[in-house]
């Protein structure tokens, strides 16, 4: 059998890889202690370096499994400590993975989804349209891939790299399961965004009620909204009352990005719009200074406009934050991920 036709361990983490050790007349304790070296020992990346497994085992497992989906081909380090990570899954297609140093804990930002279907026009993940979706076993390995060396302990997940986590939902759940129970991430401390797919922030309240909901808005009206996410799967009237719904049912805030665009969704009238529409709700407002994409349209908004906006914000009471923007020099930051291999 070829390497690249054998599933994956990860992909057979939702199947029952243990009894492929009962069956293969195997003792049950070597699939407990093969998932410790999986979701303990990231640094391992084949079965050969299994230390404790009998080398016939260990030509047994080559010859029925790859030890990951994907194989990683570079990490590109950026001057702000963020290094981006490319990934190249077994037909060809490229993932990539950020992982970023904050105070005391890591982010690791990870992609659902080769190329995005949503084709915001601010965001470059989303040009080519989409490719195809990650399997839940892709996204764990991308995350193995992605580990610092502190471990899961003292990390933070973020599903905001390419695609819309709620047009494959299946897969993010398993994925969302494996992170809980394998890679022992706590839900509050992941967080998923989407661009207001409804019937995926209803199932998610239900499922993961204790993780986070980031919402990408980007306008404080619908006709703006549109121009900047012409295919976005609900309307601002539709979301609102959704959101509100996840809030009464999880008690979890939600967070409304808002990527700041000069020109465009950056003065005071549209800081009062938003204000307005979001008035009584109780959430949080996320600022992203626009990041340069290849062949962009967009700006990023002046500091001056940014500062006004904020202010705006602050002054009423808003909940409001501005995203520190990381991984840029590496083409790692928000909207930049695209491989020109998915192309
Ligand atoms: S911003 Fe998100 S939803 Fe929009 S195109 Fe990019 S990856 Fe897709």
């Amino acid at each position: 059998m070829e390497e690249a036709s054998l599933p994956s361990i990860s992909e057979e983490l939702f199947k029952p890889l243990e009894n492929w050790f009962i069956e293969a007349g195997e003792k049950p304790y070597r699939f407990r202690q093969l998932m410790d070296w999986y979701f303990k020992r990231p640094e391992v990346r084949s079965f050969d370096e299994l230390a404790n497994f009998p080398k016939a085992l260990k030509e047994k497992l080559n010859e029925n499994f790859a030890f990951l989906s994907l194989s990683l081909e570079d990490v590109n380090s950026a001057p702000d400590g963020s290094k981006k990570q490319t990934l190249i899954l077994r037909d060809g297609f490229v993932t990539e993975t950020v992982t970023m140093p904050m105070e005391g804990y890591s982010t690791v930002c990870l992609s659902t989804q080769v190329g995005c279907p949503v084709g915001c026009r601010f965001c470059f993940s989303g040009r080519h349209g989409l490719k195809r979706n990650l399997t839940a076993g892709e996204m764990a390995d991308s995350l193995r891939c992605s580990l610092p060396a502190s471990g899961a302990e003292s990390l933070n997940l973020v599903i905001m790299g390419m695609g819309e986590p709620f047009y494959n939902y299946e897969a993010l759940k398993a994925f969302l399961n494996i992170c809980k129970g394998g890679f022992g991430i706590g839900s509050r401390r992941v967080t998923v965004s989407t661009v207001g797919v409804l019937p995926g922030i209803e199932r998610f309240a239900q499922d993961f009620p204790q993780m986070n909901l980031a919402v990408s808005l980007h306008a404080p009206n619908e006709e703006l909204r549109r121009k900047l996410i012409p295919r976005a799967p609900s309307e601002i009237k539709e979301l609102l009352p959704s959101l509100k719904k996840y809030f009464a049912a999880t008690k979890r805030l939600v967070t409304f990005e808002y990527a700041m665009i000069r020109d465009v969704n950056d003065s005071v009238m549209e800081a009062k719009e938003l204000c307005e529409l979001l008035r009584g709700f109780d959430c949080k407002v996320n600022l992203i200074p626009l990041n340069d994409v290849p062949g962009g349209e967009f700006k990023p908004s002046a500091k001056e406009s940014l500062e006004r906006f904020v202010n705006y914000l602050r002054e009423r009471d808003m909940n409001v934050t501005v995203r520190r923007s990381l991984g840029g020099t590496v083409g790692g930051a928000c909207g930049q991920l695209a491989d020109k291999r998915n192309n």
